[in-house]
């Protein structure tokens, strides 16, 4: 494994704002995170609250990053969680013509660079009709706000999510698609593309991913590996819920390995 790249610094580092480091998933109390939750934007903060050291004791703290940073710090979190610095992905081609699967392999210090470039730089401008338009990056805060709210359509949603991010000028209707472009390209973790070529057609596409949800997956999984480990060592040893959880992953992996005489099995 290469040299580690030093996540903490992910998200809302810039002077002033608090400063956290993350951990992986593993401890007893990240049990009481509901992966299956429905609403991801109240589990994405679980998970950073709860992962975040020093601990958040307000989760509105954690409400208040970007989605870039929200996003960083997730990754920094799986880095730490399944020891990795790649982020495997499985794909489709996307011509139906086609439709062959891919594994793509991500590379998280990068993605964290994106988080980081995106945190210095919190407002955008489009050129407007009447000048340019001035549009910050949207927070946890603004996805909590925009889930509350009911929409008639997606065009209604789209204009009312650009209109709650202008900092200055005017955003008219004929300009909101351009201004939803420059936002995607200026939040490229929070809309994520991966530009592939298909083996099988050797045609070039930019494939959405949703990084968000991908991690997510992958830190449930390692929680329930957690509650895997618990059930099988408290069957053979009697052991409590939180002295499975005590003994580090590793060394729990070597108990499962043996069989009923003590050898690995
Ligand atoms: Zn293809």
């Amino acid at each position: 494994m290469s040299a580690r790249t030093d996540l903490a610094i992910v998200p809302g580092f810039r002077s002033g704002r608090p400063s956290y480091r993350w951990r992986g998933i593993g401890r007893i109390e990240d049990l009481e995170i509901d992966f299956s939750s429905r609403d991801r934007p109240a589990l994405v903060t679980a998970v950073l609250a709860t992962c975040a050291e020093p601990p958040v004791e307000d989760p509105e703290e954690v409400w208040r990053l970007t989605l870039a940073a929200r996003v960083g710090g997730l990754l920094a979190i799986y880095a730490e969680t399944v020891r990795t610095e790649s982020l495997p992905l499985e794909v489709r081609c996307p011509h139906d013509d086609c439709r062959e699967g891919m594994e793509v392999e991500l590379p998280v210090p990068e993605l964290v660079a994106l988080a980081q470039a995106a945190e210095a730089r919190p407002e955008t401008d489009v050129a407007g009709q009447d000048g340019p338009i001035v549009l910050r990056r949207p927070r946890g805060t603004d996805q909590r706000l925009w889930r509350r709210r009911a929409y008639a359509d997606g065009a209604e949603a789209e204009a009312a999510l650009l209109a709650s991010l202008v900092i200055s000028g005017t955003l008219a209707a004929e300009e909101r698609s351009a201004a939803a472009e420059a936002l995607a390209a200026f939040d490229p973790l929070s809309c994520f593309e991966i530009d592939v070529r298909c083996p099988e057609c050797a045609r070039q596409s930019g494939i959405p991913v949703d990084l968000e949800a991908v991690l997510l997956a992958s830190l449930s999984r390692a929680q329930a590996r957690m509650i895997s480990d618990v059930d099988r060592l408290a069957r053979r040893y009697g052991w409590s819920e939180a002295e499975v959880l005590a003994i580090p992953a590793w060394r729990r992996r070597r108990y499962l390995a043996l069989d009923g005489d003590g050898w690995p099995a």
